[in-house]
């Protein structure tokens, strides 16, 4: 199988300390990847790096959605997010004073030439595609089984529901690649629940997707497989079962 993702020797520090050291990772087509590891081992650096909201000290990262493979380390966020890469942020990120359904549709101009600013404005040539990407904003909602809170002011949901919408501006953007950062915490048994089953269901449709998480039982039931970042380094990489019998993750990880 193909690979979408692939990660060079990557490194990244700050103040002279690395969060993120001489990883390299390759995620094939259609795969969910787990990433594991204690507090502070760089996992959200990593997916920072990828998506682009962080630069790389060291290393490459080439992307390769479908047909060629292009080197995509020095490029911005926002040309990462326009090649299919959305990332769900670990703390909510949402529009202050703006519906539900307004949150996700900012996900839909990513893929947008113009973007936000122009479809705010209103120019006539952006009528018709703006009616389009209200669909698909709809579609996501509904996905994510918000539909109901469309219209909604997004400061007025509870914080599961903000994760499902950070999700849905992230799925309406119909990425190739999306980026998970620990999705589930702090959520409900019931929300986890729902959780599971729609990345369950993302990875029916054949998403690539890159899946951030505390708990093991979680990861290992929805992610192909693993990797497990400790101090800035990967250190073991494999089957969730594989991991879990790995004694350098219990040690570094699991049995503390
Ligand atoms: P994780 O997501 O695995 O908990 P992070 O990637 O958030 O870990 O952090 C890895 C290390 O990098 C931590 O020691 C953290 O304090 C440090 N770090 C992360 N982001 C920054 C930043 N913007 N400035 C300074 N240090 C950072
Ligand atoms: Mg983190």
């Amino acid at each position: 199988m193909s690979a979408v993702l692939t990660v060079d020797s990557i490194s990244r520090a700050f103040g002279g300390v690395y969060a993120v050291r001489d990883v390299g990772l390759t995620v094939a087509a259609g795969e969910t990847r787990g990433v594991i590891g204690p507090n502070g081992a760089g996992k959200s650096t990593l997916f920072n790096l990828i998506s682009g909201h962080l630069a790389a000290d060291h290393g490459t990262i080439r992307y390769r959605p479908n047909g060629e493979e292009r080197r995509i380390d020095r490029l911005s966020a926002h040309a990462r997010a326009r090649l299919g890469i959305a990332i769900v942020f670990q703390s909510a990120r949402l529009f202050h004073g703006m519906t539900a359904l307004e949150n996700v549709m900012v996900g839909a101009h990513a893929r947008t030439r113009h973007g936000f600013l122009a479809a705010a404005l209103r120019l006539p040539r952006h009528r018709r595609e703006e009616a389009g990407i209200k669909a698909d904003a709809l579609a996501a909602l509904d996905r994510v089984g918000l539909r109901d809170w469309a219209g909604r002011p997004a400061d007025a949901l509870p914080l599961g529901q903000q994760r499902s919408l950070q999700l849905a501006r992230a799925l309406c953007a119909q990425p190739h690649l999306l980026l998970l950062d620990e999705p589930a915490s702090g959520l409900r048994a019931g929300e986890r629940e729902a959780l599971a089953q729609l990345i369950e269901s993302l990875r029916a449709d054949g998403l690539t997707m890159m899946l951030i998480e505390h708990d093991v039982t979680f990861v290992s039931r929805l992610a192909d497989r693993v990797s497990v970042l400790d101090l800035g380094r990967l250190i073991a990489e494999g089957t969730p079962e594989q991991v879990r019998a790995d004694a350098s993750v219990v040690a570094a990880y699991l049995g503390r």
